[in-house]
């Protein structure tokens, strides 16, 4: 078995996770490779996940895919970062966006010198400093040659799947249809040999990507590859969903909200809005979570609200035996800072990467797993800085945030942070510097110092050098249209 050819691949389960394997699969590798994709039409999809990115970008690049026909075909908006609203303290808010902030110098980043202008009198707020973050607050975008704004999308999950799925087929992809009633082991290795449907149709593969969701019916129920629990640090464990019709202008940014035992998201799509509550439920009961998402959205429902249960955590081994778990499957972040549909990708890319030729080698299985564990803890470590780094104590949701255990790796990014301002570069960080840093000091985190090389500008220097950055980014971002505007003229332009 091990040493096989991989010559089939079989994927289980078609929710975003599947579709965006059997395209890349197909489209990439599909002249060699023998791909289908087994889903059944009585398992519905979880059915969210509409915040994305911008390193989605980096997968539609690889498939070839058009922004405009995509943004059409999903009813998308574009996204130029998150407004976290409440989280520091409540009526406290602040923006994450995808932009650079100022400009850095060779020692140190911008913040340094931003943080000396404040202290002086002579600085704005931070997102002064960045187009994305000044257009987000403006709702204005735009698409320019040569200087394009580093955004992302909302989209229409089930849309997605549908525009990947086309793709897939086009490419070759094969759609089975029908429930998986066993995963059969090889009883030598231990390998997946095939998935017997409930219709008696057998499905034999040499690679299965595992992408039946939450359940993880080939690397759990039949591997029993192990979780890590990281409820401890993050506590949430419930989310409910409903859609509602628009009623206000689509924004180009996610909105989060904290709310007493969790956060809410708002995600604004061309002709409908997403809305969730993420909360905990040691401190709210299904029934009242669904009573306060309904009485905080704006617009008329279009679905019934639905509740979700998840555990955090990952995957002991995302890649065991010749099973690979790709989307759910493989563990859950909640969707604070929109890393789900980013990890598939990653998966997917990085299994691209290291595909066997001639069987299958542990050494690769090893590498796989590792990065994996690394980005994932990485992106853990991001989102329990959210929770923990607050002021809030108003309730015992908040309360236990605030004084709960953290990783070292974030302590250690807290305090290099707070004293000197400075960012540990970790590798495999999918979160650059400047997310970060507006994290950090949107969650109230001020660097008691800043770099000496800022002193080497006099007062008068450094008040040109920032009113500088300022100005030229509120001309630029002034001239950018309004976002839905800009989505009616760009979609329709051929
Ligand atoms: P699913 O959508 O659950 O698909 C599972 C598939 O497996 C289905 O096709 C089903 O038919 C099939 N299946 C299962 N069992 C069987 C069986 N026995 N036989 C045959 N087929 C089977 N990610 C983001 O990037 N951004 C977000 O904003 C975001 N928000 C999220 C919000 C919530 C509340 C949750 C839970 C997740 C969110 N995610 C987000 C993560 C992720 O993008 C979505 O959850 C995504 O839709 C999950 O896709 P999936 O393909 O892994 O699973």
């Amino acid at each position: 078995m091990m040493d096989k050819p991989i010559k089939r691949i079989v994927i289980a389960g078609g929710g975003t996770a599947g579709w965006m394997a059997a395209a890349a699969f197909a489209k990439l590798l599909g002249k060699n490779l023998d791909v289908s994709l087994v889903e059944s039409d009585d398992i519905p999809t979880v059915g969210v996940g509409e915040a994305t990115i911008p390193t989605l970008h980096i997968f539609h690049r690889l498939l070839g895919i058009e922004e405009k026909e995509f943004m059409a075909a999903t009813n998308a908006t574009f996204k130029l970062g998150i407004s976290f609203e409440n989280w520091k303290d409540v009526n406290q808010d602040y923006i994450h966006s995808f932009g650079f902030l100022g400009q850095d110098c060779w020692a140190c980043g911008f913040q340094h010198f931003w943080l000396k202008g404040m202290q002086k009198g002579i600085a704005s707020e931070i997102g002064d400093y960045c187009p994305e973050h000044l257009a987000s607050r403006q709702g204005r975008f735009a698409v320019m040659a040569n200087q394009d704004l580093n955004h992302a999308y909302h989209l229409d999950a089930g849309l997605y799947a549908k525009f990947l799925r086309n793709i897939a087929e086009k490419h070759g992809a094969k759609r089975v249809e029908g429930k998986i009633k066993d995963v059969n082991l090889d009883d030598d290795s231990g390998y997946i040999k095939s998935l017997t449907l409930a219709s008696g149709e057998v499905v034999e593969g040499d690679l299965f990507l595992d992408c039946t969701g939450f359940r993880g019916l080939l690397i759990e129920d039949a591997l029993h590859t192990g979780y890590e629990d990281w409820s401890h640090y993050l506590p949430c464990d419930s989310a409910v969903a409903v859609q509602t019709k628009s009623t206000e202008k689509a924004v180009p940014y996610t909105r989060s909200i904290a709310r007493e035992s969790g956060w809410q998201w708002r995600i604004p799509l061309q002709n409908r809005t997403g809305n969730g509550l993420v909360f905990c439920s040691k401190y709210m009961s299904d029934d009242d979570a669904i009573k306060f998402l309904l009485d905080n959205v704006e617009g008329e429902p279009i679905n019934t609200p639905r509740v979700i249960k998840y555990k955090t955590g990952t995957r002991l081994k995302h890649w065991n035996k010749n099973c690979i778990a790709v989307g759910l499957s493989s563990g859950f972040i909640e969707p604070l800072e929109s890393t789900g549909i980013h990890l598939f990708q990653r998966a997917i890319v990085r299994l691209m990467q290291l595909l066997p030729n001639q069987g299958i080698n542990q050494a690769d299985i090893d590498e796989f797993n590792q990065q994996t564990k690394a980005e994932c803890d990485n992106i853990r470590d991001f989102i329990i800085l959210h929770y923990h780094l607050t002021d809030r104590t108003d309730s015992k949701f908040w309360r236990y945030c605030k004084s709960m255990p953290i990783t070292d790796s974030l302590k250690h990014r807290m305090d290099l942070f707070g004293k000197s301002g400075r960012v540990y570069k970790k590798p495999d960080d999918l979160f650059g510097e400047n997310s970060w840093i507006q994290v950090m000091i949107g969650q109230g985190l001020i660097p008691e110092q800043y770099h000496p090389i800022v002193d080497q500008m006099s007062d008068e220097e450094l008040k040109l050098f920032l009113g500088r950055i300022k100005e030229g980014t509120a001309k630029k971002v002034a001239q950018w249209p309004d976002h839905l505007d800009f989505i009616d003229h760009y979609c329709k332009a051929k």
